[in-house]
């Protein structure tokens, strides 16, 4: 399935080799040299479908976006793949648990997921491939290890042999003797205890697939090592995730893909930081399903403070753009502290751009929605000659530019952006204290302005206008109108009966008809 909505980039284009990325598996930054160049390909870990996402779930694939984002802008034609695990012991307790097919579970989560990636203005995946639609890959690429003697089947399952592979831990620093064992009947079929499967054999009653070893399923972690060979090849770019997956899974995909391949899985391992509730140390972003009760003391906390309803109605509240702008706020592989509180706060720095957007067109008649973005990092570059404003727009974008550079430190850059939006309010002022706009200064400020459009843009921000904007206004609408109702109320019980007229017959010319009724008054917009 592809979920492309953004046209690539046409032709080659200059790419920027100032970037640098962390890199998990050296522990450093190390400039970004691609497989091929002027493309990257990107591997995220996506969602095990079993129940709602929470805000967790969506840190990733935000910052991922505003990654893509960048690296297009800055030249290069990305192609990034997010999976959907929609084959997993959890959901076939979820499946046992709610007595519905395995498929139902899995198709109602996907789709749950994928509204809450659109309310986050997440647009720019390419590929979701579901694990349950690449069963031949997975088969394949399973029998392949065994034919190379990196895998054995043990009673109708399918383990990795660690001691096969002498490269094993060298993403964790973890050897394989400690890894956990798979527990139940598991551990009697394996050859060491760091062995994990590749195929388990079906139980009675579950959903299970033909294989050469009989019924059964995939492991999780050869889903990922298939998919990412089957869409970006045997060595690419970027493999993303969180920092919980290092190990085992992310140990796991390299260990089968590297010996399968006898060649890197991946160049960069990037992993962003996890999410905490504010009152509480439980984690909150990751993979939960892989571990056990931590998670689940976590779920609970984030479940309460978000209230009912889930994430839906967290974004119903706040807005997707103020969730997505307070994602971006931290470095990505920080840690999120998470609460609704520090989420209102990020809505308050929201405030000033769109205050400054209504600024922008009350000076310029034209909407900064309107403003198309310059798509291209090579074609923003001001020639400021000697315009004040211009010369520090020109100042503000190097060094947003820089701190993206800098293994995308998005949250440093978004003070750059307030640097910018500050710097052209002042512009705006002198423009507004001259009375009538110097036709040269409002070419200046837009072009100042068309930068902010530019840079706001690599964060996928402003793309419309804000919906809250549109629904707190009604909301307070609403508020004012209970209180005149009151105010009449409390002029009719005070016999001012002049007053009380006077408040309906206001109303009414607004469009807005009273009803008196035994329970009190109604007011009703016609
Ligand atoms: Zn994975």
């Amino acid at each position: 399935m592809s979920v492309a909505t953004q046209s690539k980039p046409k032709g080659a284009l200059n790419t920027v080799n100032t970037l640098r990325v962390y890199n998990t598996l050296s522990k450093t930054k190390e400039p970004l040299e691609t497989v091929r160049p002027g493309n990257v390909g990107i591997y995220l870990c996506g969602p095990t479908v079993y129940k709602e996402a929470h805000i967790g779930h969506m840190v990733g694939p935000v910052i991922f976006d505003a990654i893509k984002r960048y690296l297009t802008y800055c030249g290069y034609d990305v192609t990034w793949v997010v999976n959907i695990t929609d084959i997993d012991d959890k959901i076939i307790e979820q499946s046992r648990q709610r007595n519905l097919p395995m498929a139902q579970i899995a198709e109602e989560m996907t789709q749950d997921y994928l509204k809450n990636l659109a309310s986050f203005g997440v647009d720019q995946i390419d590929h979701m491939p579901r694990a349950t639609e690449t069963m031949g890959e997975i088969v394949a690429f399973i029998q392949d290890l065994i034919d190379k003697g990196f895998a054995y089947e043990s009673a109708g399952d399918v383990f990795f042999d660690v001691t096969r592979d002498s490269d094993y831990g060298k993403l964790s620093n973890r050897s394989a003797d400690s890894q956990q064992g798979e527990g139940g009947g598991a551990a009697a079929k394996k050859r060491s205890p760091g062995d994990f499967a590749l195929w388990k054999s079906a139980k009675a009653g579950e959903p299970s697939w033909e294989s050469p070893w009989g019924a059964g399923r995939p492991g999780w972690h050869i889903e990922c090592s298939a998919m990412s060979r089957n869409l970006l090849g045997e060595t690419f770019d970027i493999h993303g995730g969180g920092l919980d997956l290092v190990f085992p899974h992310h140990e796991n995909e390299i260990a089968q893909s590297e010996c399968r391949h006898g060649k890197p899985m991946a160049k960069y391992w990037m992993h962003n930081g996890l999410m905490r509730a504010s009152t509480a140390a439980g984690k909150v972003g990751g993979r939960g399903d892989r571990d056990g009760e931590e998670q689940a003391t976590t779920d609970t906390k984030i479940s309460r403070s978000k209230g009912a309803g889930g994430l839906a109605s967290l974004v119903e509240r706040q807005g997707g753009e103020r969730l997505r702008f307070f994602l971006l706020r931290t470095h990505y592989r920080s840690t999120i502290v998470f609460s609704e509180e520090a989420v209102a706060e990020a809505g308050a720095g929201l405030d000033t751009f769109y205050r400054f957007f209504e600024r922008y067109e009350r000076l310029t008649g034209e909407r900064f929605y309107d403003l198309q973005p310059i798509a291209r990092r090579s074609e923003g570059e001001i020639d400021a000659g000697d315009d004040p404003l211009l010369g520090q727009v020109n100042e503000h974008r190097d060094s947003f530019l820089s701190k993206m550079d800098d293994d995308f430190n998005t949250g440093a850059a978004m003070s750059d952006l307030f640097e910018l939006v500050r710097t052209l309010n002042k512009h705006a002022q002198t423009i507004e204290d001259a009375g009538s706009p110097n036709a040269d200064q409002l070419v200046t400020f837009t072009r100042g302005v068309l930068t902010l459009r530019e840079l706001s843009a690599i964060f996928g921000l402003f793309r419309q206008p804000p919906a809250t904007s549109a629904k707190a206004e009604s909301e307070l609408a609403g508020k004012l109108l209970d209180l005149l109702v009151e105010l009449r109320t409390f002029a009719r019980s005070k016999k001012d009966f002049a007053m009380a007229d006077k408040i309906r017959d206001g109303l009414t010319s607004l469009g807005v008809t009273l009803e008196d009724r035994k329970d009190g008054t109604q007011w009703r917009i016609e």
